[in-house]
């Protein structure tokens, strides 16, 4: 019996699940790691542990610091419960398009939480930037008090991925994989695992499920910042701009997928299999059935399914805001709640 004596002991190592229909329609093996099962809820606990035992490492917290970030929610959320357990207080700054239930939860750990618009990253008031000025100014007054995490372009990130991740993949398909597929926030999870795969087998795919409206498809396939068009009410994934995890992605494919693609998929996926998940968890396996197509049978890859989806529940389970967005509502959830517009 493995017993963890931690919060940070019980991250990763999540199981790796073989998604059935999306086996059965490509005659592929796709197998998806579970990373919803991380003790904070999502892929972003990884994220979360490897940039905090970095600055730890590197003399950069002490007990009483302020951790602060610049989040969609899930790496506010791993960095809060670390911080809970290791005596850190968080500091979040978010868009405010995030879900209230990412929201609600932070606010339930107690972090203090500011909410901006949506604005690109060139503005001052982008959340990233927002963060990182928080950081500076506290330091400026005490010097050390507060540590910036800076996921996208901390490489710590994806050195995580690639110690972690990547290596339980390799672990648990004993080497027998043949694509990995992913979509990136910060890129952290596709540069790590993606570096762990291309090291151990150098002609693994790797691909790219980017959601409608971000420029990393575009830029992994042309080389150009470009977005793709429309846009997507998926959260995490996709971004305005070229990361420094992002660009370190050693990617051959990427698929621009679109919501009424991706969203179908994350419902079948609780109806039919039961494993309710996220928006990105849709757009991912979207990408690997569009890898095992392009492969052929006979094929395993490997993708991602990143947090659970009740942290989604007014959006992904709400008739009227999907059917707002033009994405089909399936019978099972207009009975759910009969009385939605
Ligand atoms: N899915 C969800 C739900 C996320 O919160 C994130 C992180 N922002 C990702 C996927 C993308 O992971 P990464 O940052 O490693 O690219």
């Amino acid at each position: 019996m493995t017993i963890h004596d931690s919060f940070a002991a019980a991250i990763g190592n999540t199981p790796l699940l073989r998604l059935r229909d999306a086996s059965e329609a490509t005659g592929c093996e796709i197998l998806a790691k579970a990373e919803f099962m991380n003790p904070g809820g999502s892929v972003k606990d990884r994220t979360a542990l490897g940039l905090m035992a970095d600055a730890e490492r590197r003399g950069l917290l002490r007990p009483g610091s302020t951790v602060i970030e610049g989040t969609a929610g899930n790496t506010g959320i791993g960095l809060a419960l670390l911080g809970a357990s290791r005596g850190y207080r968080t500091v979040v700054v978010m868009p405010d398009t995030q879900s209230k239930e990412k929201i609600d939860t932070l606010r339930v750990m107690g972090v203090e939480i500011r909410l901006v618009p949506v604005v690109p990253f060139t503005d001052p008031n982008h959340y990233a930037r927002v963060a990182r000025a928080m950081a500076e100014a506290m330091n400026a007054t005490e010097p050390g008090s507060a540590w910036f995490a800076d996921q996208f372009d901390n490489p710590a990130n994806r050195a995580w991925h690639e110690a972690h991740t990547g290596v339980e993949i390799w672990e648990q398909t004993g080497g027998r994989v043949d694509g990995f597929v992913c979509a990136a926030g910060t890129g952290g999870t596709i540069a790590g695992v993606g570096a762990a795969l291309k090291a151990r087998r150098r002609g693994i795919r790797i691909g790219l499920a980017d959601p409608a409206g971000s420029i990393f498809a575009g830029y992994a396939t042309t080389g150009e910042a470009v977005a793709s068009s429309g846009s997507s009410i998926s959260e995490g994934i996709g971004n305005s701009r070229l990361t420094a995890n992002f660009t370190a992605a050693p990617i051959d494919v990427a698929w621009s997928i679109p919501d009424d693609e991706s969203v179908p998929l994350l419902h079948d996926l609780l109806h039919r299999e039961g494993y309710c998940v996220g928006g990105s968890s849709g757009v991912n396996v979207a990408g690997a059935i569009r890898m095992a197509r392009e492969l052929g049978p006979g094929h395993t890859i490997v993708t991602v399914l990143c947090d659970g989806g009740m942290r989604y529940q007014g959006k992904l389970f709400n008739p009227g805001f999907l059917r707002d967005k033009g994405i089909p509502v399936p019978e099972w959830l207009d009975a759910a709640f009969p009385t939605a517009p």
